[in-house]
């Protein structure tokens, strides 16, 4: 069975690096009916803060990433650390070192001046028949992998394809500190291999710690998973995708008027293809996912595309479900909805163009507020010649029937009768009833503010 994870440092919010790789390793196992696990690799206790592993669950939520085990902390499993690196040191698959950080540090100059790559010299690694030194008073030592010294480390990676790394590439790797605290290569794969995952898809940042861990999960007898390493997210610049390019936190896309759905749906399509398909939901994505269709090359941000894919699922969205984003930013703007069409329908009528419910809550602001159009636009538009049509129209709003085909059709004859063109009416309406002059359809516009509301701001002009 397929057993999946997403296994982010609590270090800083949810980046959209972390939310494409956690949406890759949900869909696979959504895919084959596998479990996908949530890992808090929370062992950098300088770095890790609780806000971070809310922010985590947060954004994870809001993309309805939901894990099917977990949260698990690492911080809680200390005990099995050391305790397999207790198993380990018995078998002989990790030795105690005694040399201090000093020791270490010269060892690594000598190399580096001799034009090697340094790396552990083995001292404290036991061999038949070597005599180990004498163990320094009051020393503690740390605990070191004992790699393999010959052969290579090979893996398909399921991204990049087969890699291969030599052994002696490898250092022996330091797996428990002198407090005996486990390091974090380590810890990563005593949890790999004890919640049985069989895919670790993960960012390409992680490439060179493959080896390491495979080694030790060899060392440990267990059955390697897959690995799939993914190329990092690039801004439009071809740079590693930063603050600079604007909102990297998948936390600030909500408050931005982004819905879940279209950052899905953008997710999903960077840095892996269906054909030519670009809009599709998660369910059809979770049918289709593949590792085998994942890119190569790093996938670049393109906020254009985002907002054209929001716009999308804004004119999808449910207009109750979209109301009830936007009315705390209008009530934060002190909209007025008393006497107020409903939200939900100024939204219907506006969000055609909205690429942000943000944007789309500005554009509705004109029905919950009063009017207080730009004196010289009022001057331009609203003159004594276009008066007595403004008349005309408000003794028919007195008795039409209040509906956008009736108040078409009653424009229709005030244009006629006073022989006008559409704008010079629609004009002074709009700026008279909603204060400005960009709206939708006058006739819709009107529809919805109402005739009370409408003959009352008429009034306003015309006395
Ligand atoms: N904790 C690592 C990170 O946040 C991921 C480790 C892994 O996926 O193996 O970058």
């Amino acid at each position: 069975p397929v057993r999946t994870r997403f296994a982010p440092s609590p270090t800083g919010y949810l980046h959209l690096g972390g939310a494409r790789t956690a949406l890759f390793s949900w869909a696979y196992a959504r895919r084959f009916g596998g479990t996908f696990i949530l890992r808090i690799e929370d062992t950098d206790l300088e770095r890790s803060t609780p806000e971070a592993v809310q922010a985590i669950i947060d954004g994870m939520q809001w993309l309805g990433l939901s894990h099917d085990e977990g949260p698990f902390y690492q911080m809680k499993r200390m005990a099995r650390y050391r305790e397999v690196v207790a198993e380990m040191l018995l078998q002989g698959t990790a030795y105690h070192c005694y040399s201090s950080p000093e020791e270490v540090e010269a060892m690594r100059e000598r190399q580096r001046a001799a034009g090697e790559k340094p790396r552990y010299d083995g001292t404290w690694r036991p061999e038949r028949g070597k005599t180990l030194p004498a163990i320094p008073e009051g020393r503690k030592p740390v605990v070191r992998f004992r790699n393999p010294l010959d052969g290579d480390v090979t893996w398909d990676d399921v991204v990049k394809g087969p890699i291969t790394i030599s052994n002696r590439e490898l250092d022996d790797l330091v797996i428990a500190r002198p407090d005996g605290t486990p390091t974090y290569n380590f810890c990563v794969v005593v949890d790999d291999w004890d919640m049985k995952i069989t895919h670790v898809i993960r960012g390409d940042d992680h490439v060179n710690n493959t080896p390491r861990q495979i080694n030790i999960l060899k060392a440990l007898g267990g059955t390697l998973p897959q690995y799939g390493h993914v190329p990092m997210i690039l801004g439009a610049d071809g740079e590693k995708l930063s603050k600079r390019h604007g909102a990297v936190s998948v936390m600030d896309y909500p408050a931005q008027g982004f819905l879940p759905e279209a950052m899905l749906n953008y997710l999903a399509r960077l840095g892996w293809s269906h054909g030519d398909e670009e809009i599709f939901s998660m369910e059809q994505f979770c049918g289709w996912f593949d590792l085998d269709h994942l890119s190569k090359s790093p996938a670049q941000f393109n906020p254009e595309k985002l907002a054209w894919l929001n716009n999308h699922y804004i004119k999808l969205a449910d207009n109750e479900r979209l109301a009830a984003l936007a009315r705390p930013l209008l009530e934060k703007e002190g909209a007025q909805f008393d006497g107020a069409p409903p939200l939900a329908q100024t939204i219907a009528l506006l969000k055609e163009r909205a690429n942000t419910v943000n944007e789309l809550a500005t554009a509705v602001q004109m029905f919950y507020r009063q009017p207080a159009p730009d004196a010289a636009l009022v001057a331009q538009h609203i003159t004594d010649a276009i008066k007595p049509a403004l008349q005309d129209f408000a003794a028919r709003c007195a008795t039409v029937e209040w509906n956008k085909a009736a108040l078409g059709a009653m424009i229709k004859e005030v244009l006629a009768a006073h022989t006008l063109k559409m704008p010079l009416l629609a004009m002074p309406l709009r700026l008279i009833v909603a204060g400005q002059l960009q709206t939708p359809a006058i006739d819709a516009v009107l529809e919805l503010f109402g005739r009370d509301v409408v003959l009352a701001r008429l009034q306003n002009y015309l006395s």
